[in-house]
């Protein structure tokens, strides 16, 4: 009995370090070997995890990042990794509510307070538990606008895309790619109804644009499990769900993260 239980822990174990895909570019993730747990890089702590090889750090590349040579501290060595140029395409796109991409003034409290709510969700570095990267997609509909996309919205420059759209009529379930505790939910200016999963090791997914919140901050889902629904909240052309994947507070490539071997 004994042996079965630790066999189906390492199994476990090691089905839970699956890396994610590596792409050296701003919005990408950059896997290096490490010698030491403490890592950090942009002054965020970094996540290292044990492989086969020894430790690799696993680290989310700002969108905004400049090509060329990048530093990380790990213990008390100095790495460097080689960010290479990716260009992104350009999208326009007509938003029918101008507020939404010119708020008003009164508008900018909220935005500023959600902001800040968000970003502290982003900032959470939490290492109680394994974090299991082998994600599966939340919804099931046509990928229709890919993350990194330079954004013209009513003819005006705006951040770019900061994650992935998936299309699907309004309604559609919404499942947890993979376990992670609830950290913010809410109803936000630009991202409509909104949750954040925070999946530990700075891990953190992001589902917007929901018509309904199936869960509560502070909730433990569990992979697969219905999170919400699919709707038109906030800034959108349409339904569909913006999927945001975030390590060390960089957006990165959702895409990373699925069909994999
Ligand atoms: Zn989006």
């Amino acid at each position: 009995m004994d042996r079965v239980v630790l066999l189906t822990m390492l199994f476990f174990v090691s089905s839970t370090n699956a890396l994610p895909n590596s792409e050296v570019v701003p919005g990408g993730i950059a896997l290096i070997s490490v010698p030491s747990k403490n890592v950090t890089y942009s002054g965020q702590r970094v996540w290292v995890t044990e492989t086969t090889n020894g430790l690799t750090a696993i680290i989310g590349i700002p969108l905004s990042a400049r090509t060329g040579k990048h530093y990380v501290n790990a213990g008390d060595v100095k790495l460097s990794f080689e960010v290479i140029r990716k260009t992104y395409q350009e999208q326009h796109l007509t938003i029918t509510n101008n507020r939404k991409v010119n708020p008003y003034s009164q508008d900018m409290d909220r935005i500023h307070r959600e902001r800040a709510e968000m970003d502290a969700a982003f900032l959470t570095f939490n290492t109680d538990r394994l974090t299991d990267t082998s994600f599966e997609l939340p919804v099931d509909g046509p990928m229709s606008s890919s993350f990194g996309l330079r954004r013209i919205l009513n003819g005006q420059s705006r951040s770019p895309h900061s994650g992935m759209d998936i299309a699907a009529p309004e309604g559609t379930p919404v499942y947890a790619p993979s376990s992670g505790f609830v950290t913010a939910t809410g109803d936000y200016f630009f991202n409509g109804n909104t949750i954040l999963l925070d999946h530990g090791h700075s891990l953190v997914t992001m589902y917007c644009h929901l018509s309904e919140i199936s869960v509560e901050i502070g909730e433990w889902v569990v992979k697969g499990q219905l999170i919400g629904l699919v709707g038109s909240t906030g800034r959108v052309t349409g339904p569909h769900l913006h999927w945001g994947v975030s390590l060390n507070n960089a957006r990165v490539n959702p895409a990373l993260f699925l069909n994999r071997p």
